[in-house]
């Protein structure tokens, strides 16, 4: 999620004060809603590695078992 750093501002911040709101018009509800329900699951896809088999998270480039390197470099 480039530009919201979430985890970051979590890390110094007391939790409810972290929380991001968002105001939309009412005829734009569905469609901001459907936005963030979409980049909620892109933050939760795992790619498995193909050298130890084990799940990472979306955000890693390097498996976090093994050190094998996605992009192969
Ligand atoms: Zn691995």
């Amino acid at each position: 999620m480039r530009g919201l750093s979430r985890p970051g501002l979590a890390g110094g911040i007391p939790i409810p004060d972290a929380e991001v709101q968002l105001f939309v018009k009412e005829e734009q509800a569905d469609a901001a809603t459907a936005l963030l329900a979409a980049a909620d699951a892109r933050a939760h896809l795992e790619w498995v590695c193909p050298a130890c088999h084990e799940r990472n998270p979306a955000s890693f480039e390097t498996c976090w078992k093994c050190q094998h390197d996605l992009a192969g470099a």
